[in-house]
């Protein structure tokens, strides 16, 4: 029996054939789990475990100045308080700088990217009118103009059309270089983008669906490009609604969110659940954690997600 099992679980082999589900939820260490982090901590995670996939945690910790001490150590706490519990050793990004270098190493072999010396300034007083971001004008892309000092890596994305089909988001059309621009690869500062970082450790974990708020859905074609030139698996999306405020801000920790609480962790379950469409039934209210997620993988349906880009909650959990 042992050695059937092995062999039958060999890689190649035709039982290995299928490709087994791989979610996983990554958060920057910026602050507190709230609400909004919540929902696609609980979207992704519900994704894989009605799939009898993986969840894999990544913690993005590749922006030292926006990072507050001990809120990664934080995060895993609240995780498992609220019974979030991943599969495999949570992905630090802050040891991946090698398989980073790599990358850009390739990308300059490629010759698709470059030095910009140009300032935020700079950049902003270009920005045509209309424009929702200051969007790169391809100022350094054919040399760095005299006088100017090499400060952050772009790609370039001239003339690059991006389609793809969001899960529940549908059909994206994007023209990267006039909706995005040439993005950044590494910052002025140093540190990788995270448009980089996420592409090659999405392909390291061997992540097959990407759930995730929809305020990253823009974003979205820039990483598709990256997975092309790196010759990277494009994994499926879906975006989430994302919670905001009565006024339309996205609940972040700018917005002053608050942090979840982890000694009641059923009632933000519910609350939710409730957010992506799933129903849940009162007396879930008095359901244990067990209990709870007994219920939410059994009647997960992502089909009742609601396919918009946001929602406003009435007041914060
Ligand atoms: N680290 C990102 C954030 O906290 C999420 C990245 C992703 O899910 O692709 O907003």
């Amino acid at each position: 029996m042992v050695i059937l099992a092995l062999y039958f679980n060999k890689p190649g082999s035709f039982f290995m054939q299928k490709q087994t589900y791989r979610g996983r939820f990554a958060p920057s260490p910026t602050g507190p789990l709230h609400f909004g982090s919540l929902i696609a901590a609980l979207g992704s995670f519900l994704q894989a475990k009605q799939a009898h996939g993986t969840w894999l945690l990544r913690i993005e910790d590749i922006d030292p100045p926006r990072e507050i001490p001990g809120a990664a150590d934080d995060i895993l706490y609240t995780l498992e308080s609220y019974g979030l519990e991943w599969d495999e050793q949570p992905l630090y990004q802050s040891t991946r700088s090698e398989a980073y270098r790599e990358a850009l190493l390739i990308l300059e072999r490629m010759q698709r990217i470059y030095l910009c010396g140009c300032s935020r300034k700079e950049i902003t007083d270009a920005a045509q009118p209309g424009e929702k971001h200051a969007i790169y004008p391809g100022t350094c892309r054919n040399r760095l103009p005299a006088g100017k000092s090499a400060r952050a890596l772009r790609l370039n994305t001239q003339g690059i059309q991006i389609r793809f089909a969001d899960r529940l988001q549908g059909e994206i059309k994007h023209d990267l270089e006039r909706e995005t621009g040439d993005f950044v690869i590494r910052r002025a500062d140093g540190p990788i983008a995270y448009q980089l970082a996420v592409v090659i450790d999405d392909a390291a974990q061997g992540i097959t669906e990407v759930v995730r708020g929809s305020d990253l859905l823009e974003q979205t074609p820039g990483q598709l490009y990256l997975q092309q030139l790196l010759d990277l698996k494009t994994p499926d999306y879906l975006h989430l609604p994302v919670a905001t405020h009565q006024h339309g801000q996205k609940l972040s920790k700018q917005t002053f969110a608050r942090a979840l609480d982890t000694s009641q962790p059923i009632p933000a379950l519910i609350k939710a659940l409730d957010f992506l469409g799933q129903s849940p039934p009162p007396e879930l209210h008095e359901a244990n954690l067990a209990e709870f997620w007994h219920w939410a993988i059994s009647h997960w349906d992502s089909r009742h997600i609601p396919n918009t880009r946001t929602i406003a909650i009435a007041e914060q959990t």
